[in-house]
């Protein structure tokens, strides 16, 4: 289950299963709370979207602040819609990924995302943490069981003893995708409405959790659609090129 949080005049949302655990804090901004003007308004996180770096920098001031931490410790992937992961040892920009895994305390990980689903993984063994952007190339391309892999060679993860959050997203209520995208989908992912194509993404995405060995009652999932709820989220399916960017941030304490 997930829950809305008011802090100062941000609304953000957690895992209530995730947070259950001690050790870590993360966070999904939703696009309430910022400085920025429409069509930003207000908490656009993301540079490229015609909105100013000043309103974007004092954004993830406020939105980081939620973690206790500051925009210097953020790292970043600069998510090209590949099935890469870095590891992340230091804050910064990590080129050509779409995923990150730390171990290191204070380092705030961090994903933008504006339909794409943010996909937050959790080893409270261990205390190690790994964020996805799922968008369906990632996704096609099996990021989910790279970073499986990485977690379990890299640091000796146990996949059984994961737990994950999956944030607000374009849903299969409004995800619809041409027939050369639905085509390397399984069709039980498919749902076809009036003679059109959509794509249940989650499905697929939990699909591979489970074959990668997480547990089912290990996955927590927002019942958030990001093109449906105008009033909370960023859409880039809605809005535009000039949609402002959400953001999932975690940080090992
Ligand atoms: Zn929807």
């Amino acid at each position: 289950m997930f829950k809305a949080v008011q802090i100062d005049n941000l609304l953000i949302l957690r895992s209530s299963l995730i947070e259950s655990f001690g050790g870590l804090r993360h966070a999904f901004s939703t696009r309430i709370g910022g400085v920025s003007p429409a069509p930003w308004d207000s908490l656009n996180l993301g540079l490229d979207t015609g909105d100013s770096r000043d309103n974007v920098a004092k954004n993830r001031a406020l939105f980081t602040a939620i973690l206790n931490a500051t925009p210097a410790q953020l790292a970043c992937g600069q998510q090209v819609h590949g099935n890469t992961i870095a590891l992340v040892e230091y804050p910064g920009l990590y080129p050509a990924c779409d995923g990150l895994i730390t171990r290191e305390k204070n380092i705030v990980l961090a994903i933008k995302t504006a339909d794409c689903v943010p996909l937050l993984l959790f080893d409270p063994m261990q205390k190690i943490i790994a964020i996805i952007h799922c968008g369906w190339r990632s996704v096609r391309g099996n990021i989910i069981s790279n970073a499986a892999e990485m977690l379990t060679n890299v640091h000796s993860t146990k996949i059984s003893s994961v737990y994950c959050a999956i944030g607000p997203s374009i849903r299969s209520c409004c995800y619809e995708i041409h027939a050369d995208v639905a085509g390397q989908f399984s069709k039980e992912f498919i749902i076809r409405r009036d003679g059109r194509l959509f794509l249940d993404l989650i499905e697929v995405i939990k699909s591979q959790l489970l074959a990668a060995g997480v547990p089912e009652q290990n996955i927590d999932l927002s019942e958030h659609c990001t093109f449906c709820e105008k009033e909370l989220f960023f859409s880039y399916r809605r809005d535009g090129r000039r949609s402002g960017r959400m953001m999932l941030a975690a940080m090992i304490e």
